[in-house]
């Protein structure tokens, strides 16, 4: 029997939860009655799934504070942080049961190919058990995008949830269960990655690994998964660009959210901000009159506009990363207590600096100076990411030159790259990741086509 998981908040270091672990053993059973599951949910059709998901989403709006507080407790999420996610987990729900109804083929025109006898068409089937890994980052909301499509499409799922930060995610397939999901059809399995997860990486069993992390453990999995789908929502290092001709204020609200939302711990966070060399002094300023406002402090505090971090050593990492960039200039230097650190901004840093190449995921924001759009846009390429980029400007022409220009899974006009709603295709390129979620996507991701020809002769 593996020793209990113990589940820590990460403001104050009080234990909240202890839980089963899973061993190698129990996953691959759970693995087997999950190949069972999708027995069970031949007999589901897409309009019971339809009613199941929307029962669900029911089901986490009427308790949404209930599953906000766990937000709270177990990542360190400000009130209103957790409130959002539950939100949009609500809506992934509603999402995914009209991606249920939805799900259906198309004819193929075989008289094209000169055989007008032959008639056919495909369907899109399930494609199997899905291992869906989940990062401790939106466990609720990032659970949802997997096992919402997932049961959507006719698969079942093996959720392995991070392990500092597992609770919502099993609230949320107890909710899915409560709603109708066959319980062997949807199952957890708790315990460490490097063991638990790999263990759900190398089986046999599942048809596709769809995960959500660090760009280390993708790459990890890709090495270990062999003949599988695989679908990898991995980090960034996200930039904006600031034109000068750009709504310099609002940008600056916005990257006051974009910068500092969950302490900096999203995977679109905005780090790297390339300001045009004529606004950038006042668009410093403004930026610092913006982020100074924030109020950092216990997350069950209604008043806390900036939470914690998820671990102390991840504070001292990211210290050690601006200590390494001596020249780089602190214009705001965050408070540093236990697991919280204050807002920062720094400018100057140089373009090899860990802040820059790296995902800092940390509340800390780099503003350097750009010539014009061409240099902006080759600095915000100069990176082995590309989930989300952005640009401020009210220029058509040069917007359309950036979001030509910018090599991201979404480019955003006007807009943080932080900016994300659940029915955007979103994934990355290069190093941010393979596939997009949202649940059309997803669903398309979680299905194959199969062919059905007829020949009339
Ligand atoms: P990690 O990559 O550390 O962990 C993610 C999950 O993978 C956890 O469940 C973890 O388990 C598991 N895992 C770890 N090692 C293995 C392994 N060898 N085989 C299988 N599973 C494994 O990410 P974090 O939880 O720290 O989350 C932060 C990262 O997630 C950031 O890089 C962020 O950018 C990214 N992210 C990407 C998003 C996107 O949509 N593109 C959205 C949100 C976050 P355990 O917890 O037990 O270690």
């Amino acid at each position: 029997m593996a020793e209990k998981l113990k589940v820590y908040n990460p403001y104050d270091n009080s234990l909240i939860a202890e839980l089963e672990q899973d061993t190698v053993s129990t996953v691959q059973a759970k693995l087997g009655v999950a190949g069972n599951g999708l027995i069970r949910l031949h007999g589901l059709n897409q309009l019971k799934r339809y009613e199941v998901l929307n029962k669900a989403s029911d089901i986490v709006a009427d308790n949404s504070e209930d599953f906000a507080r766990t937000l709270v407790l177990e990542v360190g999420k400000t009130w209103r942080e957790a409130r959002n996610e539950v939100a949009r987990c609500v809506n992934t729900l509603r999402l995914s049961a009209v991606e249920a109804v939805k799900l259906a083929g198309e004819e193929v025109p075989f008289s094209a190919a000169s055989h007008p006898h032959k008639q056919g068409f495909y369907r899109r089937i399930p494609s199997g058990v899905v291992a869906a890994i989940t990062p401790f980052n939106f466990p609720l909301n990032l659970a949802a995008h997997k096992i919402c499509p997932a049961f959507a499409a006719g698969c079942s799922t093996v959720l392995k949830p991070a392990s500092v930060a597992p609770l919502s995610g099993i609230k949320l397939v107890e909710t899915m269960h409560e709603a109708g999901v066959p319980s062997e059809a949807l199952q957890v399995v708790i315990g460490p990655g490097s063991s638990v997860g790999n263990a759900l990486v190398e089986s046999h069993i599942p048809r596709m690994v769809t995960f959500t992390g660090s760009k280390v453990v993708g790459e990890e999995i890709t090495r270990h998964a062999g003949l599988k789908k695989l679908a990898m929502e991995l980090g960034s290092n996200s930039a904006v660009v600031i034109l000068a001709d750009a709504d310099l204020e609002r940008a600056a609200r916005r990257i006051r959210v974009g910068g500092y939302a969950l302490a900096g711990q999203v995977c679109i966070s905005t780090q790297r901000v390339y300001v045009e060399d004529k606004v950038f002094d006042k668009f410093l300023e403004l930026l610092i009159s913006e982020v100074k406002t924030l109020k950092p402090g216990d997350p069950l505090d209604e008043e806390t506009e900036l939470g914690p971090m998820i671990e102390v050593k991840e504070v001292e990492r990211i210290v050690a990363w601006i200590d390494e960039a001596p020249c780089a200039e602190r214009i705001l230097e965050g408070k540093r207590e236990g697991s919280l650190l204050g807002p920062w901004i720094l400018t100057n840093v140089p373009e090899d600096a860990r802040l820059i190449k790296q995902e800092a995921f940390a509340p800390v924001v780099v503003v350097n100076r750009v010539r014009d759009l061409d240099e902006a846009i080759q600095r915000v390429n100069a990176t082995d990411y590309g989930l989300q980029g952005a640009v401020f400007t009210r220029d058509l022409r040069k917007a359309f030159q950036a979001c030509n220009g910018i090599e991201a899974g979404g480019v955003l006009v006007n807009e943080i790259p932080t900016f994300r709603v659940d029915l955007m295709p979103y994934g990355g390129m290069k190093g941010s990741g393979l596939g997009r979620e949202g649940p059309a996507y997803a669903v398309r991701e979680m299905t194959e086509e199969k062919l059905y020809l007829f020949d009339l002769t």
